[in-house]
Order: structure tokens, then sequence, then C-alpha cells
């Protein structure tokens, strides 16, 4: 092999490698706003950035399939549809609670709640009854980010197998007896 192909053969690795592709660390700063609007409903501005494991439904599936082969340095603007987003906002998961069964909380409409079936938000107050909705707050629409690749990293087999970063950005474990996880890292790799 002649030298020049050989340097060519490390460059072109090297660009892969810098690439966003599944089981990379990528930190990223964001913004993203509804299109219809331009109302921002999250963003890492003035925050630390943002980094996740790629490829490990760390993050809602359209985000990742845009940013994938991106490097670092580039900025990226998408517009996900709702099913690539938070899914479709389904009418059976918007129900009707008796007002007694809040107990000592006094809904309000935008309250976040917690109850055995997840987490929902209450969108109307009546005064024997409260609606409760149970889909994620962005179901049904339409989201725009805009995205800025800050690092990319190789993930360590660790991260791997526990689905999920360490150290700066990611989870921090108490520290790992040897050969046993981390107490507060459970089966599922979910701390
Ligand atoms: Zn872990």
């Amino acid at each position: 092999m002649n030298s020049e192909r050989w340097l060519r053969n490390i460059l072109q690795r090297d660009d892969t490698m810098s690439e966003i592709a599944n089981n990379k660390v990528a930190t990223v700063h964001y913004t993203g706003t509804l299109p219809d609007s331009g109302e921002v409903f999250d963003s890492s501005e003035g925050r630390d950035p943002l980094t996740f494991l790629v490829g490990h439904k760390q993050m809602i599936p359209g985000f990742e399939k845009e940013l994938m082969g991106s490097k670092t340095g580039d900025k990226v603007e998408f517009t996900l549809t709702s099913e690539e987003a938070y899914g479709e906002h389904n009418p059976d998961a918007v129900q009707q609670v008796p007002t007694d069964m809040f107990g000592e909380i006094t809904p309000e409409v935008g309250m976040t709640l917690m109850s055995d079936m997840g987490p929902f938000r209450v969108t109307e107050v009546a005064e024997e009854s409260v609606t409760v909705d149970f889909n994620h707050a962005l179901a049904g629409k339409s989201l725009t980010f805009n995205v800025e690749i800050i690092d990319i990293r190789d993930a360590t087999d660790e991260e791997l197998s526990h689905g999920h970063v360490h150290g700066e950005g990611g989870v921090n474990h108490e520290e790992e007896t040897a050969g046993e996880p981390a107490k507060d890292c459970n089966d599922d790799g979910c701390c």
C-alpha cells in the first residue's frame, strides 16, 4: 500500500469516527420551538449542554435520526412530525376525575401531578370534576429543533451496558464495589 493511500484511509476513518452514530456519546446545545407559534418549549441555552448516548432510546426517535452523520461544530435545524416526536394525542388518555379524589390537593389548570398510572396534567377544573390528560404535554405537536453539535466521543463499554452516559452531563454512580453494580443503578440500567 502506498503512503498516500494509507494516509487517505486514516483520514477517512477519523472522519467517520467523529460523526454522530449509534453508540456515540453526543453533547449538543439545542432549542426546541413550536413551529406554529414560535414558542420555545425547551432550550439548553444558559445551561449545560445536553449529553446523551445515541441509539439507546434516551431521546425521541426523530431527534437522533436527524442528527445522524452530523459532526462537531455542525448546526442543524429540523422539524419533526408528532409521530417522530412524542406521538399522537390519544383522546382516551383524557379523563374526568371526581374532585374529591384529589384529597388534600387543590387541582389547578396546568398542574402536573403523579398518579399510579403515571404523570398527568390538569386541563380543566369544574365544580365536581377535574379533566386530566395523561398524554405528554407535547403529544400531537410538530416540533422544530435548532441543534449545535458541541462534542462527539465513543461510549465506554460500561456506558453501553448501562444504556446511559457516565461522567460529565451523565449519571454519576456511587463508587462501585468490585464486581457488583453500583447501588443506585438498577437492572434496567435506569438510575
Ligand atoms: Zn450507569
